[in-house]
């Protein structure tokens, strides 16, 4: 059996970012990791978004940078100008290609394409086996996702961020090419939380995705028509080509993740809980616990030990505790906060950044009476 002191499992967002981590880490430069995907990662699966003020470390492979958002709603809709963030586009398979290319470079790390079907620590050591054969590690970073690690309980409601998008090519130019749609609630709502959110790349080139913040997945047609609505109906536009999609379920919870890991054997990404609960927003936080998990590491701590939680894990639990008792209050809330607040405050609060004195002020720009029921709730508990 093969061994390495450390195996990383998913070539994905947080894999590759660890992976890069460790590689370029001179802490790192005489163990032995490996690197393991069931995919070859040659496919645009995704995209990733996110904001950032000014220059970042991702500005190599970013695609598209926007520098105004605009927010739609029912009552209240406005185009901000974010700077000095800018709000940024990166395609799956340049940072793919990046990432694996630079680890390339790294002779302590290797990669293999194969399926991983168990993980076990045992105390001293983890053995990881797959489809082909199995090795053995000191330490293993997991970043395989499934529901199920977060529906054995009902404590922390787990809601998904559930979307399908069509990159189109339009024949008339209907986009703003400088502006990204962060979100449009003027749609139906059918009791949900539902939202266009639209990346227009060029006047007529832009992925266009149906978004919804609940418990339940819709049938594939329903975000089709959706989608083939809100060109018709909000932008005029009925003659369109489809030429790539991208479908995704994040999830949103304020779950503890951390009751998987083990001493040696540590879950990431998604699977770690790295994804915002309040948003789904997950490369950026990845991005952020990367460097906090490898300085961790260095210390030989038990990986069951670190914890990521703070203040803003409360505030998150109570938004989802307000979207899963009445789904159909998302629009409300994001239209209130959008119309009393800067979006740079938003961003900065979802970013974990803001001083208690700028969280007030950010919770007083919400509706305070589903957060107050929810608070009440969470206390008689
Ligand atoms: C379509 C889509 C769009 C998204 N857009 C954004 C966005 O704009 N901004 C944002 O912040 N977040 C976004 N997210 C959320 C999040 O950033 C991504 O899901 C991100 O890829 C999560 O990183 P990860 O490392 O946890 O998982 P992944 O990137 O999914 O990596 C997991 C890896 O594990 C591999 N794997 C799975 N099972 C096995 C197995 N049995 N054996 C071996 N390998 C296995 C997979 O092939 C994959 O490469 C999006 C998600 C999706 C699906």
């Amino acid at each position: 059996m093969e061994h390495y002191d450390y195996i990383i499992i998913g070539a994905g967002a947080s894999g590759l970012m660890l992976a890069d981590a460790l590689g370029k880490d001179a802490f790192f430069s005489n163990k032995r990791i490996l690197l393991l995907d069931k995919a070859s990662k040659d496919t645009n699966d995704r995209t990733w978004c996110f904001w950032e003020k000014g220059e970042g470390q991702f500005d190599d492979i970013v695609s598209k940078t926007w520098h105004h958002i605009y927010f739609g709603g029912k009552e209240f809709s406005k185009h901000f100008k974010i700077a000095p963030y800018s709000y940024k586009m990166i395609k799956g398979i340049d940072f793919f290609n990046a990432y694996l290319k630079r680890l390339e470079t790294y002779p302590n790390i290797a990669f293999r394409q194969e399926s991983v079907l168990e993980v076990k620590d045992y105390g001293n050591r983890v053995i990881v086996s797959t489809d082909i054969t199995q090795f053995s590690a000191l330490k293993v970073f997991n970043s395989i996702f499934d529901y199920k690690m977060a529906m054995h309980q009902d404590k922390y409601p787990v809601l998904q961020q559930h979307f399908l998008g069509w990159k189109v090519k339009t024949k008339s130019p209907i986009f703003d090419a400088d502006q990204a749609t962060y979100m449009d609630f003027s749609i139906p709502q059918k009791g949900n939380t539902r939202f266009m959110y639209v990346l227009p790349v060029s006047k007529t080139e832009a992925l266009v995705e149906y978004t919804l913040f609940s418990k339940e997945l819709l049938p594939k047609e329903e975000y089709e028509n959706a989608i083939i609505d809100y060109l018709k109906i909000n932008l005029n536009c009925d003659d369109f080509e489809i030429v790539d999609t991208e479908y995704g379920s994040i999830p949103m919870t304020c779950y503890d993740f951390r009751e998987h890991h083990t001493k040696n054997m540590r879950y990431i990404g998604t699977a770690g809980g790295w994804a915002k609960p309040s948003t789904g927003y997950t490369f950026m936080s990845s991005s952020k616990k990367v460097p906090v998990l490898v300085e961790y590491l260095k210390t030989g701590s038990p990986l069951n030990l670190l914890s990521f939680k703070n203040r803003f894990w409360y505030y998150d639990m109570l938004f989802l505790d307000v979207l899963a008792k009445n789904n159909g209050n998302g629009r409300h809330i994001f239209e209130t906060l959008f119309k009393n607040r800067d979006p740079r405050l938003i961003f900065r609060f979802l970013d974990e950044e803001t001083s208690l004195a700028e969280d007030l002020n950010y919770v007083l720009g919400c509706p305070k009476w589903p957060f107050f029921r929810a608070l009440f709730r969470r206390m008689v508990q």
